[in-house]
């Protein structure tokens, strides 16, 4: 089946990566905080994903590279080349971390979900498909897919106990299907978006707070050209 990847950008994100892509990581997310009778009402997730989430006082910003709908739709919200705001606090099994974080090195996968209920054919389908131009295009090992609970253990759970990682997997490293019928076609944002409406919620969510001076646009960009200097090995 023919799949598509709507563009939704999000403005959460930092713009230059401290290091290469080598790690995916898979989420799930549901709206139940606000709205216990429809979790998976797909403009509130894109709601989450893309305004800021006020806890009390401070508001907090998140974001994954896609999200995964029920019905198999993908939405692109960050550039892959951007680092993201999915996975908040976090270290890799070995302890590997960028400014208390994986994000700098991760690709970030949103699935709409929760421990309650399994997720739909349509979305293996579709992650199956996302995961294996994302593995190709940076040689990610399978030990480098991994669940926001591998990274954030005691902290986070997703993405849970109805996950099939043996179903993905092995459909991910399966070499009888060629890359090319893996190809996913990117349609722009359509102009007329959804009423913006806001959001307050209180529970649920965890959260980086990337909106701290020390994103201050000058301050950064000095830095990240000083560092993309020393990094810069070609
Ligand atoms: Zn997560």
């Amino acid at each position: 089946m023919e799949r598509e990847i709507r563009e939704f950008p999000s403005p959460h994100y930092r713009e230059y990566r401290l290091a290469k892509v080598d790690t995916v990581i898979i989420h799930y997310i549901s709206a139940i905080n606000i709205d216990k009778d429809n979790p998976f009402d797909t403009n509130k997730i894109l709601d989450l994903l893309t305004k800021p989430i006020k806890f009390g006082s401070t508001a907090v910003k998140v974001s994954a590279h896609y999200l995964i709908t029920r019905e198999g739709v993908v939405y692109r919200l960050v550039d892959e080349k951007h680092v993201s705001w999915h996975s908040g606090t976090s270290q890799m099994p070995d302890g590997r971390k960028i400014r208390d974080s994986v994000n700098d090195f991760s690709i970030g996968i949103e699935l709409e979900g929760g421990d309650w209920i399994e997720f739909t054919n349509d979305q293996y389908e579709c992650l199956i498909k996302l995961l294996k131009s994302i593995v190709i295009k940076y040689n990610v090992g399978q030990d480098f897919i991994l669940g926001h609970c591998d990274v954030a253990p005691g902290r986070k759970q997703d993405p849970g106990k109805q996950f099939d990682w043996d179903r993905v997997l092995t459909k991910v490293f399966s070499p009888v299907e060629p890359a090319a019928a893996n190809k996913l076609t990117i349609i722009p944002k359509k102009t007329d978006e959804p009423e913006v409406k806001p959001i307050d919620i209180t529970d649920g969510r965890d959260i980086i707070d990337e909106t701290s001076p020390a994103n201050n646009k000058t301050v950064w960009n000095k830095l990240i050209n000083f560092l993309t200097g020393l990094f810069n090995t070609k």
